[in-house]
Formats: structure tokens, C-alpha cells, sequence
């Protein structure tokens, strides 16, 4: 790569790629042809005569050569979204969803994932009058109707597809009376109701002790530093040399870091780059090693946190909880090597299209929200009491919503970017802002249980003495919960 070449990358705005001048790609042209799936109604198919009100028909754009299964991938998130937003129902997977032709009731299930559409079109098309409108043919339209499986009905109830049930003269008296509450975030699956409650994982899961890493300066730029947790122990891996280019300007800042835009090589991928400049000791200097003693802390518990969330991922989706999506960022360290800015660090991540942070709980107040993604988030924070034996709790809960893309049209998907994640700890062994037992105290009282705390089966954070924080022995997790309201013995 030329140097001017560097500087015409460096002066593009962000995402604007500078093309290489020298080189020509020949364009080879094809007739493609293109077509439109109308999604003209959305069913229930537990309950087939409640009209689906908040739906518009949608319009989803594809080719011939689209696979079929990418396009049932585009309507299962675009029903997700729908039935998330409105009836706080998760639909996961293509297995909660059947798909069948408008004008006909026909099943479109038979077609095999690896066909593409321009096959299901031309099949389409042979029955011209059966499955589709002639007119529908003329504008290269197909029509459909998505049942979705809703509300939940339990497992021993009849779920045989029926004729019947498509043409909605089956009142299906049973399965109404099965159906669960359609109330958004409450609606209980039956099939989750179990007897044992999830095995905690205990102190040793949450709780590790940085250890110290040693610089060697070399002649390049900058190394990357990851950070593995094993059962017991914590690896940081520093990479080789690479080089970094980090923007002057700033994209943003918050209470105590402030944001940078780096790319690293010669790679296009945009990342984020955040340093302290306030570490909440009155001055508005941070000291190189503060900041990197502070990331490295900052760091571990990203990872601490994504060990723990993936245990609560686990736990959704196999039960079959409704809840949003929860992630962590893949998190890493930059250092610089030599030069005016030696053992300056950055804590970086891909960066993120949309800069719109969603504040869940704070430092000092747990939060209570009522929506699905708040209480996910709530439901997690809740979950690392529970699974760390009461020894750690994640606080300050703050993410960026991601985005999903459907026939090339971008959306907002039902997935949570958490970073910044602060925890309290037994032994304050979780970094900046740690408030130690009084902080994991502070949040039992605080915390009300929500519907998917109580599909976790997680006992009430009210329900043991506040005494016993930390003292994971003297915790039985199978007591009788109590309310909140009810347990006197709260009070010191
Ligand atoms: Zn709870």
C-alpha cells in the first residue's frame, strides 16, 4: 500500500472504502431476475382467529438464485422482531414457524433448505391458480401467510397441523385453554417448570486474581493483549508487534473513559478504542499505569461476565425462555511500544454501527425494568448472584442494540451489546467501582424478581438474610421464598 494510498484511507469518512485505482474488475453480466415475497398475514397458529393487529404486510426482495433457507432466515427474524415487540415471544428458530401459499393454504414446508427460489418459483408457477394468483405471476409475487407458534401450548397438547385450523373454523378449544398468558414478558412455558433448580457454578467461577504482566519493549508499534480464564487460572496472551492506527479525534466519552477509532494493519475492520482520563480520585490526569492496571481489570471482568452469560444463555434457550439476547463484545488491549506514547493501552472492540448506548441498571441502583430487554439484563444480573453462590453481582448493565439485516434492509434485531460491565464482589476483587459486600447488599435489596428470574427458578434475592453476603456456606438455596414485603428479618 502506497503512502498516499494510507492518507486517502485516513482522510475518508468512516465505512468509505478508497478504491485502488490501478485495477479495473471486469464486470460479468448475468439476467438475474428478481422477485418479491409479500408476507400478506401472520397467524397464531395456537389461537387462529385473534387477529394479529399490530402486523403490516411486508415486503422481502430476492433473486433467483436466493437459497430458501436464507429467506426463511429473513422472515424468522422479521417475525422474531415482530412477536418480541408485541407479544414478548421469542421465535428462535425456523422449528417455531411453518410458512404455507396465501391463496391456497398449500404448505411451502417441503421445500428443501437448498433450493433456491427461481426452483420454488418454477414449481410455483405450474400450479398457476391453485398456489398463486395469475396476477400475483405477473408481478413476480409471491404471496404467503407465516403461522407462528403461539401462544405456547404444552407439549401433551395436539399440535398436528390441520386444514381445519387453516381455514380457522377450529375453535381448537384446547389449546386455548392450554395457551399461556399472552401478556408481554410474563407468558410462561409450561415445559420449563422443572423440579431441579440450575447447578451453581460457586465463587471460584467469578472470582480470580489478575496476574501481573511484564512489557518488553520491541521496535513496533503496538501489541494486543487477550485475556483467557480457566477454571483456576487467568492467561493473558500478548500478541506479536502490530500496527495501529488510532484517530486523533475522539468518537465519544463517558463518565470516565473516553473513546477513539482504531483500525489495526492494513485491515478495514473499525474498532473502539477507550482509555480512562477520570478514574474518580478528583483529578482529570489518568497515569499510563493506572489506565492500563484499570483495563487489564476491566478486561478480566468482560471475560468473567461472558463465562457467566453464557451459562444464562444456555439456560434460555434451553428452556425455552423468552428473552432478548445478551452479549459481550469480544474484548482485547492495545499497548503502544516505544516512542513519546510507550505503554499507552486502549481496551477494544469491534466497533459498533449505531452509537446509541441503552442504560439498563447503575452502579448503586438494580434495575427494575419491565421490558424484555431490561429484564433480561435485570434476569443476568440477578443470575450472577445466584450462580457465583452470592459471592459476585454485575452492575452498571449498559448496551448497544444490534442491528439485523433482511432482504437488505437494515432493522433493529433483538440482540444486546453489553460493555463496561462493573461487579461487586465479596473480596473487591472486580476493579473500579467494587463496593465489595455492601455493593452485592445493596443490590439484594434492591432487585425485584421478574418473569424470567421465576422461569430460571432463581430464589428471591429478599428470601435470605442480608447477613449471610458473601458466606456462600450459610446460603441454602432451596429454602422457601418469600417476598420481599413479607421478610422481616431484612431489616439490620
Ligand atoms: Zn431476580
Amino acid at each position: 500500500m502506497t503512502n498516499s494510498h494510507i492518507n486517502a484511507v485516513a482522510r475518508a469518512s468512516p465505512g468509505v472504502k478508497i478504491g485502488n485505482s490501478s485495477f479495473k474488475i471486469p464486470v460479468i453480466s448475468r439476467p438475474v431476475h428478481k422477485y418479491r415475497i409479500l408476507i400478506k398475514n401472520v397467524v397464531h397458529r395456537n389461537s387462529p382467529r385473534t387477529k394479529v393487529v399490530c402486523y403490516d404486510p411486508k415486503i422481502i426482495a430476492v433473486e433467483d438464485s436466493t437459497l430458501w433457507l436464507e429467506i426463511k432466515e429473513d422472515i424468522r427474524t422479521l417475525l422474531d422482531n415482530l412477536y418480541t415487540e408485541n407479544f414478548g415471544h421469542r421465535v428462535y428458530t425456523l422449528k417455531d414457524f411453518t410458512l404455507r401459499y396465501f391463496a391456497s393454504g398449500t404448505s411451502l414446508d417441503d421445500y428443501n433448505s437448498t433450493a433456491t427460489f427461481g426452483n420454488i418459483w418454477n414449481e410455483t408457477i405450474k400450479n398457476t391458480g391453485l398456489c398463486i394468483t395469475d396476477k400475483a405471476v405477473k408481478i413476480r409475487t409471491l404471496e404467503i401467510t407465516a403461522f407462528v407458534n403461539y401462544p405456547v401450548i404444552s407439549a401433551t397438547a395436539d399440535q398436528e397441523d390441520s386444514d381445519e385450523e387453516f381455514a380457522g373454523k377450529s375453535t381448537r378449544k384446547s389449546a386455548k385453554r392450554k395457551a399461556a398468558s399472552s401478556t408481554l414478558g410474563t407468558s410462561v412455558n409450561p415445559d420449563n417448570l422443572r423440579s431441579k433448580r440450575i447447578a451453581v457454578s460457586g465463587p471460584g467461577f467469578y472470582l480470580t486474581n489478575i496476574t501481573p504482566t511484564n512489557v518488553t519493549e520491541t521496535a513496533y508499534m503496538s501489541y494486543k493483549t487477550e485475556c483467557i480464564i480457566s477454571e483456576k487460572n487467568v492467561r493473558w496472551i500478548r500478541s506479536e508487534a502490530m500496527q495501529i492506527y488510532v484517530e486523533q479525534e475522539k468518537i465519544g466519552s463517558g463518565k470516565t473513559k473516553e473513546a477513539f477509532k482504531i483500525r489495526i494493519n492494513n485491515s478495514d475492520d473499525l474498532y473502539a478504542g477507550k482509555r480512562f482520563y477520570y478514574i474518580g480520585d478528583g483529578s482529570f490526569t489518568v497515569s499510563k499505569e493506572d489506565n492500563d492496571k484499570h483495563l487489564h481489570d476491566e478486561l478480566l471482568r468482560q471475560k468473567v461476565a461472558q463465562k457467566g452469560l453464557e451459562k444464562f444463555n444456555n439456560e434460555i434457550r434451553s428452556n425455552k425462555i423468552n428473552a432478548y439476547d445478551i452479549r459481550i463484545a469480544d474484548t482485547f488491549l492495545l499497548t503502544v511500544i516505544g516512542g513519546e506514547d510507550d505503554s499507552l493501552t486502549w481496551i477494544v472492540d469491534p466497533l459498533q454501527e449505531s452509537f446509541t448506548v441503552i442504560k439498563l441498571s447503575g452502579t448503586n441502583e438494580a434495575g427494575n425494568n419491565v421490558d424484555l430487554m431490561g429484564m433480561t439484563c435485570d434476569a443476568f444480573a440477578h443470575f450472577s448472584l445466584y450462580d457465583s453462590s452470592e459471592t459476585c453481582v454485575f452492575v452498571d448493565i449498559q448496551g448497544i442494540q444490534g442491528k439485523s439485516k433482511i432482504g437488505g434492509r437494515t432493522q433493529h434485531g433483538n440482540t444486546l451489546t453489553l460493555f463496561d460491565l462493573m461487579a461487586h464482589s465479596e473480596k473487591k476483587q472486580m476493579g473500579l467501582g467494587d463496593k465489595g459486600i455492601d455493593g452485592i447488599k445493596e443490590f439484594k435489596e434492591q432487585h425485584q424478581c421478574n418473569a424470567i428470574c421465576k422461569q430460571l427458578q432463581l430464589p428471591e434475592t429478599g428470601a435470605v438474610s442480608n447477613n449471610s453476603a458473601g458466606k456462600a456456606t450459610n446460603i441454602d438455596h432451596n429454602s422457601t421464598v418469600q417476598s420481599k414485603g413479607n421478610n422481616g428479618s431484612n431489616d439490620e
